[in-house]
Parts: C-alpha cells; structure tokens; sequence
C-alpha cells in the first residue's frame, strides 16, 4: 500500500474534530501519486461527502471545464480540500477544524510533491498568503520553498459572478505559461514579503 494509500486510511478514521460525526463519507482527494499539479479547493459539499470525492457537483463541473481550456482532465492533477470533511449545511469552515485537518494536507503535499500548488478560493489562500485579499492577489504566482503557490477565484464562488468567473477563466489560462517558466521564477522566501502581497 502507498504511503498516500495509508494516510487516505488515516483520514477515514479521523475523528479529530467534530465532522467526522456528521460526514457521510470522508474527502481525502485524488489524483495521481506524483502529479505536477495540485488543486486545493476549501471542503466537501454534498455530493462530495455522498461519494467520497472532491469536487463532483457544480463547482466540479465547472473545474473540469476550467482545466479542459489548458488542456488537461481531472485525471491529470491532484485535487483535494483543506478540510476532508463536510461541515454541516456547508457552512464555512472553522478554524479549529482547518487546524485539525492541516497535518492531512501537508503529508499530501510532501508525498505528492507538486510543482505548482493552485489554492482555489480564500480559505486555502489563506493557508499560504496569510492576511492576503483573493480580490487582490489572485492570479500572481509565488515561489515558496521550490513550489510555486497560485492563488485563483474559487470556482463555485466565481459559477455565479461574472467578473470572478472571467477572473477564474484568464488566471487559468496563464497555467501552461507558469508551468513553462517555472525555474525562472524567483523565490519569495521572507514571510514579510508575503505579507506585502496584501498590498498589491
Ligand atoms: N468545493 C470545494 O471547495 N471542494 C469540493 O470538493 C467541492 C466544492
């Protein structure tokens, strides 16, 4: 068994934070093993904690399309959430359960070990942009410890607001580009400097 297999086992039996009473089914991700690209989108909704996979309602949908206009299929990429368990009623997530999830998602990181970390909406912004505005920073890539960060527009957020939507739509677009250049961009190591993005 892979040691992305045993943590997926880990998740299942998680009972760390109070949504591991009301889930249906555990969200650890998917995606292959040593994909390039890693998707972070913010929790399950329904149809996630029915079928035990991140992003398959709406917001999926228009996620796939998003990836079709560079090329590439949900099988391509990694794709997975902050947190791993749907809060009830889909109400955002709390901060003790962010907190209780975040070792799940560094382990994927680690073992995944993406190129290019695509943070899709605030909560996972905030993660790696701590303080930043979405509004403001979306679509500017930063290098942090040899992985590049992008933050984007959520895509359930940006399904019902136009400008967002074509936000989502042209910062998906630079995708490609990003991947193609990736060594030539520098890197943002001082915390300082990531706080100064809130100011862009
Ligand atoms: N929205 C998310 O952030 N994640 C999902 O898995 C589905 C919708």
């Amino acid at each position: 068994m892979s040691e992305l297999a045993k943590l997926y086992e880990e998740i299942a039996a998680c009972q760390r934070c109070i949504l591991s009473q009301s889930r249906n089914k555990p969200v650890p991700g998917e995606g292959p093993e040593d994909a390039e690209i890693m998707f972070i989108g913010e929790a399950p909704g329904f149809h996630e904690d029915q079928q035990g996979r991140p992003f398959v309602g709406a917001a999926g949908r228009f996620l796939e399309e998003l990836l079709a206009s560079i090329g590439l299929k949900r099988e391509d990429v990694y794709i997975c959430n902050v947190i791993k368990c749907r809060p009830p009623g889909n109400r955002d997530p709390r901060p003790e359960e962010i907190e209780a999830c975040r070792p799940f998602l560094d382990r994927q990181i680690e073992l995944v070990k993406p190129k290019l970390i695509v943070t899709l909406g605030r909560f996972s912004m905030e993660r790696y942009f701590p303080g930043a505005k979405i509004t403001r920073i979306h679509g500017q890539p930063r290098k942090m410890g040899g992985i590049i960060y992008y933050p984007v527009f959520h895509p359930a957020a940006a399904l019902h607001q136009p400008k967002w939507r074509r936000a989502v739509e042209e910062d998906f677009l630079k995708i490609p580009q990003l991947l193609a250049e990736m060594e030539e961009i520098a890197e943002t190591e001082r915390p300082e400097d990531v706080e100064q993005l809130s100011l862009f």
